[in-house]
């Protein structure tokens, strides 16, 4: 599933490719990529439209158009935004070079077109239908935003700012790391890779942490998912990046699916248990888990 390094990714690669760029036209070929706007509406929206620029916010994609709105994308689960282009069209599910015409498995999962004015295209593909698109004036973002946390690779994301979100939290850390009200764009594969390079226990609760603890996870945190950019992202499943091509960090994950394996330092192997119902990865050895700090006393409740 793509996270915060996966939507960097494409974002990074598309962005020189697309800006200035005239959408001819865009087909939506599924209801559910647009819901509850009709395909067509959406279709007829963004026709014409000039591109000026592809950002992330948390695992967003914003297609920058002229007039002053974004096409906001998401790619949920199985989705991914591929640039295709000329007679060597790699299939971005299947990862091969085929050839225009050739019936493929990323037609089957194309959920809409982007027709630019130099003839290339931009594909969403989708096995799994879970992706999304909306179109918003440029105006409504922070509203439409305002209830996702801190972006990991801001200069907002400060021990401190961790500490804030953090106090008075008994949620474990594996799970508070995954609420993107939190910090937006960390996902399952960076919060166990996040708290190995931390050396904290994912079952920790999250309000345990002290200030060595939060500068140490914070620090973690950026240095997982840039190392999750670096590689191009990870690809365990679907995920491909904008030209089709597989990310190379799940060769480099330090915990993340090595269950049995020995841990990066040598000391201890990783375990899986499973945590809010997600898969979680650690090293019992290295990673600490924090007790839960004494409660302070409430006041007295009135007797019913
Ligand atoms: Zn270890």
């Amino acid at each position: 599933m793509p996270e915060l390094p996966e939507v960097e990714t494409v974002a990074r690669q598309l962005e020189p490719e697309l800006e200035g760029r005239r959408i001819e036209r865009l087909e939506v070929y599924d209801p559910r990529w647009s819901r509850p706007v009709p395909p067509e509406q959406l279709g007829d929206a963004v026709s014409g439209a000039t591109i000026t620029g592809l950002g992330r916010r948390g695992k967003y994609l914003l297609l920058g158009l002229d007039g002053d709105r974004t096409l906001v994308m998401h790619l949920r689960m199985t989705g991914n935004l591929v640039l295709v282009e000329g007679e060597d069209v790699i299939d971005p599910a299947e990862g091969r070079t085929l050839y225009l015409g050739e019936r493929t498995s990323s037609e089957r999962h194309l959920r809409a077109r982007f027709v630019l004015d130099d003839g290339r295209e931009l594909w969403f593909t989708d096995p799994r239908r879970f992706g999304e698109a909306f179109l918003l004036d440029d105006a409504d973002l922070p509203l439409r935003f305002s209830r996702l946390g801190v972006e990991p690779l801001s200069e907002d994301f400060t021990p401190e700012e961790l500490g804030r979100v953090a106090a008075g939290r008994t949620a474990p850390l594996k799970s508070f790391l995954l609420d993107q009200s939190v910090i937006a764009g960390v996902g399952n594969i960076y919060a166990d890779e996040a708290l190995y390079r931390a050396r904290l226990h994912p079952l920790s609760p999250a309000g345990s942490m002290k200030p060595e603890h939060l500068a140490a996870l914070r620090d973690a945190v950026v240095a997982a998912l840039e190392a999750g950019i670096d590689a191009g992202g990870s690809t365990i499943d679907d995920y491909r990046d904008g030209r089709g091509e597989k990310g190379m960090m799940q060769e480099k994950f330090l915990v993340h699916t090595r269950e049995g394996k020995p841990c990066p330092s040598g000391d201890g192997e990783v375990v899986r248990i499973v945590v809010g119902g997600r898969s979680t990865y650690f090293c019992p050895e290295c990673q600490v888990r924090l007790r839960r700090k004494p409660k302070r006393r409430r006041p007295a409740r009135r007797a019913k």
